[in-house]
């Protein structure tokens, strides 16, 4: 029945999934989890309604027991895919160790549920602890869409902010690689950049994207094992206003899409996340309506190239 609700009738789940808090016995297809945490955030506050406002957007995206019917391969995805809203990690404000260690505690239980976890930041640094939770595999490729690059050593002597988070993730998890994609902020650190090319990661800007896709797609990793994060100041801020520093000339939602749907089709997904979404600074409520369409269309992308 809850497929025939309209999009605003609650109660507000991801995409209307059934809550099934992580204390009960589940498993399932996907399962979203809320990291409400922005405590690491260096500028604008807000990510940490994130889960509660995309909770409510993705309400318009729902899928029906159907599942999505594709416009170009006029075939139906994520049909008799099961979804669950395994709710919120509850944050111990300004204690980030231990709001990091009941994230990966979280993440680690979510990942023996579901074969695709879905976490919902949250600001950056939130990718930390989940990733710590991929610590038993010989090796997994981040693919980070974002205007920054995230590897700063520390900042204001700073080491855990949202700025560190991959750097502190490659100290901690074997076998990382990681690709980012989208880099335009004007502040890089030279000393993070260097140290990110010499252990040999991936970084494309925005710009390149711009001039030739096809090049940038062909870029991507290619039969790993494979961790999306999406940070929501990848797209332009004219498609999505609401995040903490936003960054002239970003990604199309296009080329957004395309960079995730290339990773998807030839790779093997274990985990993805969208962080830095603030709904508070969008008003309008834009921000959280194209955050969840682009939960919905990844998870739509990923569906229709698994083998469930
Ligand atoms: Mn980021
Ligand atoms: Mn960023």
């Amino acid at each position: 029945m809850r497929h025939t609700e309209l999009p605003f009738t609650g109660p507000a789940t991801f995409l209307k999934a059934p809550y099934r808090p992580l204390s009960e016995p589940w498993i399932a297809d996907v399962g979203f989890l809320g990291l409400p945490y922005d405590f690491a955030v260096g500028y604008r506050p807000g990510a940490r309604f994130a889960p509660g406002a995309l909770r409510e957007a993705s309400g318009r995206y729902a899928p029906g027991p159907e599942g999505y019917f594709d416009l170009e391969t006029e075939t139906y995805c994520l049909q008799g895919v099961s979804l669950v809203d395994a709710g919120d990690v509850d944050p111990a404000q300004l204690e980030y160790q231990e709001t990091f260690h009941r994230i990966t505690e979280a993440a680690r239980a979510l990942r023996q549920r579901v074969r695709l976890p879905v976490f919902v930041g949250g600001d950056h640094s939130v990718t930390y602890p989940v990733l710590r939770a991929y610590d038993d595999l010989e090796a997994l490729h981040v693919v980070q869409l974002d205007a920054h690059l995230d590897f700063s050593d520390s900042r204001n002597a700073t080491r855990y902010a949202n700025s560190s988070p991959f750097r502190r993730a490659v100290e901690d998890v074997p076998g990382l690689n990681i690709t980012v994609i989208g880099l335009r902020g004007l502040r890089t650190s030279s000393e993070a950049y260097r140290a990110a090319r010499e252990r040999g990661h991936t970084l494309v800007t925005a710009a390149k994207v711009r001039a030739n896709l096809p090049w940038v797609l062909e870029r991507l990793p290619r039969g790993q094992k494979v961790y999306v994060s999406f940070d929501a100041d990848a797209p332009d801020p004219s498609i999505l206003p609401g995040t903490s520093s936003p960054e002239a000339e970003g990604l199309t939602y296009g080329e957004a899409i395309a960079v995730v749907r290339q990773t998807i089709e030839q790779n093997e997904l274990l985990g993805l996340d969208l962080v830095e979404l603030a709904p508070n600074l969008d008003p309008s409520g834009l921000s959280s309506l194209v955050g969840a369409r682009l939960l919905a269309e990844v998870l739509a992308v990923w569906g229709s190239t698994t083998a469930l």
